[in-house]
């Protein structure tokens, strides 16, 4: 039974040179239409299990106007919430304004997620994003006002003409903010975005490395907890609905483009608009082999830095991880720390976790 909810808005009002979400163009006519299409959505699968988690993404979901952010919080009202729940929407801080963080605070959002990405007016330029610098502080002194206590802002790195200095300055100015939790992307240059197109080159893996390292030591010295390789909280605000995901747990997901994964099963919903108002909501159903099950387990959990939890482990699986994967080596070596029924990647060490779980996985003992 899911108890995490996903819900895509789309559309954006302008759109970054890296992106390959699944986004529009802001168009008002169709923004009302995708609303219909997206309550019957909601309607046709949702079977009123009692939420701990909504998450509204995007596109950019303050790209809406206040009418528009009326209808979406109308149609939410159907989802049954829990009494702690972590009710989140995303958007930039140009779309946003007191009458939008009044209406989130009136439908009970309780957690705002800005993508700010960098201050620096080059790499701005470079991402295609725009930022009132002077905004950001407004913003987020009306939020605190209001009531806000649970905000996240992104910040982008390894762009390529960024140097120590520019991240510096954007960490800098990120810390002088006083946030609860910061999320943190290297860019990833995707096939078909103006970037790709434009054959722009990724930086050297060293300055790569160290400009993560960098992040790594500046927010753990400011008392932000490292707690999933991209992702640092202070201490009681790690993202609940995201550590649903690496915990491998069920969620529902509702909009364009949207996934669920419900009953050993992940559902992808399609990416054409034309399909989706005609209420032809998924593209592909995908069943989950307990194999794969096992592995995402796997790759999911060891992205936090509690890793897996053997015991959890052996009481879903009824079987013990190592009797599955001969991972003693990994231990050996120090890759992978093995305390307290607990099987976790150092942190010194989750800048190569892609090659420590390849790992891991390719250790598997076939009966
Ligand atoms: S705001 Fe987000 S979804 Fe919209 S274009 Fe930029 S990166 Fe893509």
């Amino acid at each position: 039974m899911p108890k995490f909810c996903y819900i895509h808005i789309p559309f954006c009002k302008s759109i970054c040179s890296y992106c390959d979400f699944c986004k529009l163009y802001y168009n008002e006519e169709l923004v009302d239409k995708y609303l219909d299409a997206l309550a019957e959505e909601i309607n046709s699968k949702y079977k009123n299990e009692s939420l701990e988690t909504i998450y509204i993404g995007g596109g950019t979901p303050s790209s809406l106007n206040i009418k528009q952010l009326e209808k979406l919080f109308k149609i939410l009202e159907r989802l049954t919430k829990s009494n702690n729940i972590e009710y989140t929407i995303e958007g930039n801080i140009e779309s946003t304004d007191i009458n939008k963080l009044k209406l989130y605070k009136e439908n009970g959002i309780n957690r705002l997620s800005f993508g700010l990405e960098t201050i620096n007016k080059n790499n701005l330029n470079f991402l295609n994003r725009t930022l009132n610098i002077k905004k950001v502080q407004t913003i987020i002194n009306q939020a605190r006002e209001i009531g806000f206590q649970n905000i996240n802002l992104d910040l982008m790195y390894a762009l390529p003409k960024e140097t120590i200095t520019d991240l510096e300055k954007d960490l800098d100015y990120i810390l002088s903010l006083d946030i609860e939790h910061i999320s943190t992307y290297s860019l990833i240059i995707e096939e078909h975005t103006k970037i790709y197109l434009e054959k722009v080159k990724n930086i050297s893996e060293d300055l790569d490395a160290k400009m993560y390292n960098y992040i790594c030591q500046r927010l753990n010295t400011n008392e932000y907890e490292h707690y999933e390789i991209s992702n640092f909280s202070k201490k009681g605000y790690q993202s609940k609905h995201n550590t649903c995901y690496w915990s491998n747990e069920e969620y529902y997901g509702f909009g364009l483009g949207a996934s669920s994964y419900i009953d050993n099963e992940r559902i992808t919903n399609t990416r054409s608009i034309n399909k989706y108002l005609n209420k032809e909501y998924i593209k592909e159903k995908e069943k989950i082999t307990s194999k794969t099950k096992i592995e995402y387990e796997i790759m999911l959990n060891l992205r936090k830095n509690t890793g897996i939890d053997l015991k959890c482990f052996k009481d879903k699986y009824q079987k013990e991880l190592k009797d599955l994967y001969d991972y003693k080596n990994l231990v050996k070596n120090k890759l992978l720390i093995e305390s307290n029924n607990k099987l976790f990647i150092p942190e010194d060490k989750w800048y190569i976790s892609n090659e420590i779980i390849v790992r891991l996985l390719g250790s598997e003992i076939n009966e």
